[in-house]
C-alpha cells in the first residue's frame, strides 16, 4: 500500500515548479524545436517521445559511452540508455568498425543474401541462452510477433498467455490485463485492437500460480509468453520457486513457454534463462544485442524448428506472416556479432552488475534514512525504485504503486542536476562504461533531491 501522505503534497508542489522554472530557463533550444515541430504528430518523431517531465523533450546532439548531450550544450550522465537498446553504451568503438565496414568499406546495408557472421551470432547466442537454433527481426516486437504465430501453428491453440502488465512491444495479443473480476481485459488505452483482446489471449498475474493455472486449464493456450521478471511497469521479481512452477504447470497443460529476454538480459550475458536456470521453449531478444542497430531474434530448439520446417502447409519462406525484409540484414548481423563479442561479454556484465548493486545499496540508504514508505528493486544491470513497501510483487500492484507527481519532480530535478533516468518510471540501468563515480554522483544528487522533499 501507498503512504502519500509521507510526503507533502505542498512541499513537493513548491519543488516541481521551481524544478519546471529551472528546466525551462536551461533548456531555451529544446522548447524552440519543440514549439516549431508542427509536422510531426504530436511534435516529436514518435509519440511516446511525449512522455516528458518539463513539458517539452530534450532534443538529442550526441552520445558516447554513458555520457548522452542535447542541443543546448548540456551532458548527462545516461542511466536510460535508450531504454537499454543502448545497454552497450552509445556507440563502441568496436560497433563503429563494424558498423562502418558494413556501410563504407564494403557497403552492403541490406542484401537478399546471408552472412556467414550471421552462424556465428547464432552459436553465441546459443552459448548463452541454450536455445539451439535463431532467427532474425528488426525489433524484439517482431520477434514475439513471429514466435506466436509459430507456436500457434505447432500446437494448433489459439490463446497466448501472458502477465498482467508485461509489455513485449506492440504485440496485439499482449495488450491484456487482469481486471477486477480476475479475469482478462483489454488494457486501457488499447488504440485499435483488431480483436476483443480474450480472444487471443489469457492473462494471469506474476506470482499468482493458482491464476496461473486456472487460466491454463482450459486447454486453449500455445504459449506461455513471459519476462523472467516484469521491467516494464516498473520491476517485478518472481519470487522464489515461481519459475519452476511455471515451468511445471505449462509442461502439464501441453502449453510452450516463450521467455522474452529484451530488458531481463541485463541479468547476466545469457539473460535471466541463464542466471536462474530456466527451461524455455524459446527465447526472445531485441534492442541491446546489436547496441541499439535494428535488430531482434528467437531461439527454439531443434525439435520445434524440426515440426515447423517439416509442415508443408507452412509457408516459411514467402508470405506465410513470419518475417521481414530488411530481418538479418548484414548491417544488423554485423552490429550483433560485434556487441556480443567485443563490449556485451560475460565480464562485462560482472562490472555492471557490481555497479548496479552500489546504486540500489544507495537508493535503499536514502529510503531507510528518512523513512519512506519506497522500496528498491535489482535484476543485474538494472535498479528501480516504487513508491511502495514491501516492494510489489505483482504487476497490477507496481501500477498502483506509481506516484506521477513525485515522479515527475524526480526525473525533473535529477534532469536539471545533469542525470537521466529510463522516462516511464524509476529505472537505471548500467553500461559496460558507466563508473563508480558514475553511480556515486547520482547518489549524492538523489540523497540531495529527497532530503529537500521530505525537509
Ligand atoms: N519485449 C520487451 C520485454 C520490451 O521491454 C520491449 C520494449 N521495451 C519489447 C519487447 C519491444 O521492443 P521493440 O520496441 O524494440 O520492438
Amino acid at each position: 500500500s501507498i503512504d502519500r501522505a509521507s510526503i507533502n503534497r505542498a512541499t513537493l508542489a513548491r519543488l516541481h515548479e521551481r524544478e519546471l522554472a529551472e528546466f525551462a530557463r536551461r533548456n531555451p533550444r529544446s522548447a524552440e524545436a519543440y514549439a516549431a515541430a508542427d509536422h510531426l504528430f504530436g511534435r516529436v518523431p514518435m509519440t511516446w517521445m511525449n512522455k516528458k517531465a518539463g513539458g517539452f523533450p530534450l532534443y538529442f546532439e550526441s552520445a558516447r559511452g554513458s555520457r548522452i548531450s542535447d542541443i543546448d550544450g548540456h551532458e548527462y550522465l545516461d542511466f536510460a540508455l535508450g531504454d537499454t537498446g543502448a545497454m552497450a553504451g552509445h556507440s563502441p568503438q568496436a560497433v563503429l568498425d563494424a558498423v562502418s565496414r558494413r556501410i563504407d568499406t564494403v557497403g552492403g546495408i541490406t542484401t537478399m543474401m546471408p552472412t556467414v557472421d550471421a552462424e556465428w551470432v547464432g552459436a553465441e547466442l546459443s552459448r548463452r541462452f541454450g536455445m539451439d537454433v535463431w532467427s532474425f527481426s528488426l525489433t524484439a516486437t517482431d520477434a514475439n510477433r513471429w514466435a506466436i504465430r509459430l507456436v500457434r501453428a505447432l500446437t494448433g491453440r489459439s490463446k497466448i498467455l501472458f502477465h498482467s502488465y508485461s509489455y513485449h512491444g506492440s504485440v496485439d495479443e499482449s495488450l491484456i490485463v487482469v481486471g477486477p473480476d480476475g479475469e482478462g481485459m483489454s488494457r486501457p488505452g488499447n488504440v485499435g485492437s483488431p480483436v476483443d483482446v480474450t480472444l487471443t489471449s489469457r492473462v494471469a498475474e506474476i506470482n499468482d500460480l493458482p491464476g496461473l493455472e486456472r487460466q491454463l486449464k482450459h486447454g486453449d493456450v500455445a504459449a506461455v509468453l513471459i519476462e523472467p521478471a516484469l521491467t516494464n511497469i516498473g520491476i517485478v521479481l518472481p519470487e522464489p520457486g515461481y519459475h519452476a512452477a511455471v515451468r511445471e504447470l505449462t509442461r502439464r497443460y501441453g502449453a510452450l513457454l516463450i521467455i522474452d529476454e529484451t530488458h531481463t538480459f541485463s541479468a547476466g550475458s545469457g539473460g535471466a534463462t541463464r542466471a536462474w536456470g530456466l527451461e524455455p521453449d524459446i527465447v526472445v531478444i531485441g534492442k541491446a544485442i546489436a547496441d541499439g542497430v535494428p535488430s531482434g531474434a528467437y531461439g527454439l530448439s531443434q525439435e520445434l524448428a524440426e515440426r515447423a520446417l517439416a509442415r508443408d502447409d507452412l509457408d516459411l519462406i514467402d508470405m506465410g506472416g513470419v518475417g521481414g525484409t530488411l530481418a538479418g540484414s548484414p548491417l544488423s548481423i554485423a552490429a550483433m556479432r560485434a556487441t556480443l563479442q567485443h563490449v556485451l561479454t560475460d565480464d562485462a556484465f560482472e562490472g555492471m552488475i557490481a555497479r548496479a548493486t552500489t546504486f540500489a545499496a544507495g537508493i535503499e540508504a536514502v529510503i531507510v534514512e528518512h523513512d519512506l514508505p519506497w522500496a528498491v528493486a535489482q535484476l543485474g544491470a538494472r535498479v528501480e525504485y516504487r513508491f511502495a513497501r514491501p516492494y510489489p510483487t505483482t504487476g497490477t500492484a507496481s501500477a498502483e504503486s506509481a506516484d506521477a507527481d513525485l515522479e515527475d519532480y524526480l526525473h525533473l530535478a535529477l534532469a536539471n542536476r545533469g542525470i537521466l533516468l529510463t522516462p516511464f518510471h524509476n529505472m537505471a540501468l548500467m553500461a559496460p562504461t558507466t563508473t563508480d563515480d558514475d553511480v556515486a554522483r547520482h547518489l549524492a544528487v538523489f540523497a540531495e533531491i529527497v532530503g529537500e522533499l521530505v525537509a
